[in-house]
Parts: structure tokens; C-alpha cells; sequence
């Protein structure tokens, strides 16, 4: 195989090698993903919950107050009937305190009942707010959550697949010049093959002779880079 081939397969192979870093890292981010969008759900479900018992709650205590208020206005009735049978000046003293302290009762509750029924219009606001939101993003992640789903269930096909590919690429080129390649991905963060860039090394930015610049053009064997042991790769432009 010519060089230039033997370069091109070497690329290839960077690209699958590239592909199957980016799955393995997918094992991760993805659940991560998940994880978090489930979390959003689930705090806003939350919410909408909290503000619907909060709900309820106050609904209860405006059903006690009226129930209370309806006691007491039916008590003052009958007091007030009691007042035109009054015989004595100590028994109107008596009704009339007693028909005050109803009274002032009546207006605690229905000033407390009216602190209730506000409450009770910002409640709504928020349950409706909460519960929209909630069904919004649960309708709008659906989709979302299916498809990383499937992606999950996918990765061990994809990196079987890529390895297929990768171990027929490794039998067409040169088993030296796989395990150099092997050799530098593994210690040059995962780039082993890099084109001439104005005129230095595409990978560590050395300047390069122009007499391995010419080799490099040609083509006719394997150049690395001196510095950092890159697979060297012209990339055609001749303005570089
Ligand atoms: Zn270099």
C-alpha cells in the first residue's frame, strides 16, 4: 500500500477512534441528561403539589370561618328577638354586651374570612401556573426522554459496529505504522495523525524543516513530527 494510502486509512481511523471516545463519553452524559430533565419534572410537579394542598387547606378553614359566621349571625338574631321582651335595666345591660361581643366576633371572622378568599385567588394563580408548567415541559420532554432512551439502548451497537470497521481498517495498513499510531493517540490526547500547518506541525505547532516539509509533499514514507512524534499529513494547500 502507498503511503498516501496508508495515510488516508490512518485518518479513518482517527475518525472511528474519535466516534468511539465520543460513545464511551455518552455512556455518561447521557443518563446526565435524563437525570436532569427528570429532575426539572420533578420539582415542578412538586410545586404544582405543594400549592394545590396549600389549596385545599385554605378552602378549609374559608368553609370554618362562613360555618362560624352563620352560627353567630343566627345567635345575634335570636338576642336581638330577646331585646323587645326585656323587663329590667340589669337584663338590657346584659343583652347588649352580649349582642356586642357577637358583633365583634362576626367582624374578626369575616375580616380573617377576607384574608382567606385573597389568599385563596394568589393560590390559584400558582397552582394554575405550576400545573401548566408542569404539563408544558412533561409534553414538551416526551420526545426528549424517548429518544436519549433509545440513544442509551443503541450505544453497544454503535461501538460494536465502530470496532468492526476499526479492526478492518487496522488490517489494511501496515501493523508498525497502526501500533506508532496506537503509541502517540494514547499519549497526545487522541490526535496522532495532523497535516503541515504554515509550515509546522498541525498537533504541537513546531516549525518544520522545509526539507521534511518536501518529504512530507511527497509523500514516499512515513514522516513524524521530531517534537512530539505526530504522524505528519499534507493536506494539498500549497499557499501554507
Ligand atoms: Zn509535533
Amino acid at each position: 500500500m502507498l503511503i498516501k494510502e496508508e495515510l488516508e486509512q490512518l485518518l479513518e481511523l482517527q475518525h472511528i477512534d474519535d466516534q468511539l471516545r465520543e460513545l464511551e463519553d455518552s455512556k455518561v452524559y447521557l443518563p446526565d441528561m435524563i437525570a436532569n430533565i427528570e429532575n426539572d419534572l420533578a420539582s415542578w410537579k412538586k410545586s404544582y403539589e405543594e400549592a394545590q394542598a396549600k389549596l385545599d387547606e385554605l378552602n378549609r378553614a374559608r368553609k370554618h370561618l362562613e360555618l362560624e359566621i352563620e352560627v353567630d349571625q343566627s345567635e345575634l338574631k335570636k338576642s336581638q328577638e330577646q331585646m323587645k321582651a326585656i323587663k329590667t335595666n340589669k337584663e338590657y345591660d346584659a343583652l347588649t354586651a352580649q349582642i356586642a361581643k357577637m358583633k365583634e366576633r362576626i367582624n374578626e371572622h369575616e375580616e380573617k374570612l377576607l384574608g382567606v378568599m385573597e389568599e385563596i385567588d394568589q393560590t390559584n394563580e400558582e397552582v394554575k401556573e405550576s400545573k401548566d408548567k408542569y404539563e408544558e415541559l412533561s409534553k414538551s420532554n416526551k420526545d426528549v426522554l424517548e429518544n436519549l432512551n433509545k440513544e442509551i439502548d443503541s450505544i453497544e451497537d454503535k461501538i460494536r459496529m465502530k470496532e468492526e470497521e476499526r479492526k478492518s481498517i487496522k488490517g489494511r495498513v501496515n501493523s508498525r505504522t497502526v501500533s506508532h499510531y496506537e503509541r502517540v493517540r494514547k499519549g497526545k490526547g487522541g490526535v496522532a495523525v495532523v497535516t503541515v500547518k504554515k509550515k509546522s506541525c498541525g498537533g504541537c505547532f513546531k516549525q518544520l524543516a522545509p526539507k521534511m516539509i518536501q518529504e512530507v509533499k511527497k509523500g514516499e514514507r512515513l514522516i513524524t513530527c521530531d517534537s512530539c512524534g505526530r504522524i505528519l499529513l499534507w493536506a494539498g494547500d500549497e499557499s501554507q
